[in-house]
């Protein structure tokens, strides 16, 4: 469904300097974990067909190289996806966001090992991300 060249976002050839094996690892691991999560929305209904129109697939945002996410608007300056290590799942209608908020999409989340960003903060997409944000809260604001 979300394959690397997605994640990436042609920002690996733009941005050499700016990538790291480690970051190669988690961008992977991100992936690899969203689509799953994906999977299951998929089973319960949720529409994934919707293309970025800007990115023309399912990745709102993916990596970010440093100075990339110090120009985006609200981004948190410690942005889990300049590490690789969060992704935005364009989600235009706000379906895969109500999904998670169900228990079947809270019990997703953490079998799987994913943090989202509160759905109030995200309106056009949903940010996961693979490691915990400092308050450790499943569902998080920035
Ligand atoms: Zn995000």
């Amino acid at each position: 469904m979300i394959t690397l060249a997605d994640f990436f976002m042609g920002r690996r050839e733009q941005y050499p300097l700016a990538m790291s094996p480690s970051i190669e690892r988690e961008a992977l691991r991100t992936v690899e974990i969203v689509n799953k999560l994906l999977a299951q929305a998929m089973s319960y209904g949720v529409d994934l067909t919707h293309k970025h129109p800007q990115t023309g697939t399912l990745v709102a945002s993916g990596w970010r190289p440093p100075t990339l996410n110090a120009a985006t608007p609200n981004a948190a300056p410690n942005s889990k996806h300049m590490t690789g290590q969060a992704l935005d799942v364009y989600d235009p209608d706000g379906e895969l966001d109500d999904w998670l908020m169900t228990g079947e999409g809270q019990a997703a989340l953490t079998a799987l090992g994913l943090w989202l960003e509160h759905p109030s903060a995200t309106k056009s997409w949903s940010h996961l991300q693979t490691v915990p944000p400092k308050s450790g809260r499943r569902v998080f604001y920035p």
